[in-house]
């Protein structure tokens, strides 16, 4: 357990140095770690670390060309956004050993891996997206689109978690699909949220659309509101699901 927590710091570090997490982030990524490691041990950190390293690669081999790179640096709440669910979780099933937690702790990084993975690549090699809300195809690259290409690593995403956590977690193949299942519904939680009520803005100068409150000048709000940001996005999906899924599991397999 104490050589566990040393690695926690020192993978934060690493992620530091290798520029993938601001200086809040790899805090808030030790703090994360730490609530996993409680409830799950090394099974649970192969988790966070399968979600993590996978967003890394993702995001070095399918560097955004479009968008202007905002920095790759995840900052804490971007970290907490994916794997403060995680976390808490591991606090829950550390205090009551409830079953539950566990399958949940997997769906919440299921959602998380499936959202990350598709947004990456959509975002570098993505296709003809078609906005959700307005089912029209989308000219600039923003929250909301769904593309053939980001749904198929959705699905890729949720599997690679749902596999891992059959190995480490003993999952029968009923379960293992679920995860999959709820995973990719989380996601597209995710996206539906960025259609209808994320924040999206427009620059009066260049007509782009973006998520960004600057552009060229001051952009204007034309859809969503302006609190409902990516992230709130992403912490609503995740919640959403966990919470979906907490349901279900009680209704199906702990009856
Ligand atoms: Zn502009």
């Amino acid at each position: 357990m104490m050589l566990l927590a040393v690695g926690i710091i020192l993978l934060a570090y690493l992620g530091y140095k290798l520029q993938a997490l601001s200086q809040s982030g790899a805090g808030m990524a030790v703090l994360v770690g730490f609530g996993v490691l409680i409830g799950f041990q090394l099974n649970g950190l192969l988790v966070l670390a399968a979600f993590f390293f996978s967003a890394l690669v993702l995001s070095k081999v399918f560097r955004s060309t479009t968008e202007e790179v905002k920095g790759d640096r995840r900052d804490w709440v971007q970290v907490f956004v994916n794997g403060g669910m995680g976390s808490i979780l591991g606090v829950l099933y550390y205090a009551t050993g409830e079953a539950i937690f566990s399958i949940l702790f997997v769906i919440s990084f299921a959602v998380a891996t499936s959202d990350t993975w598709a947004s990456t690549i959509e975002k570098a090699i993505g296709k003809n997206p078609i906005h959700l809300r307005t089912l029209k195809p989308m000219t600039s690259r923003i929250s909301g689109g769904v593309t053939v290409i980001g749904t198929i690593a959705a699905l890729l995403g949720a599997a690679f978690i749902a596999s891992l956590g059959m190995i480490l977690f003993d999952y029968e193949v009923t379960l293992f699909v679920w995860v999959i299942l709820i995973g990719f519904i989380g996601q597209f939680i995710d996206s539906i949220l960025g259609a209808f009520i994320q924040a999206t803005y427009q620059c009066p100068m260049c007509k782009k659309t973006t998520e960004r409150t600057t552009c060229h000048v001051q952009t204007e709000l034309v859809q969503g509101h302006r609190y409902i940001t990516n992230d709130i996005v992403n912490l609503l999906s995740i919640a959403i699901t966990v919470a979906l899924s907490a349901i279900l599991i009680n209704l199906y397999f702990l009856s």
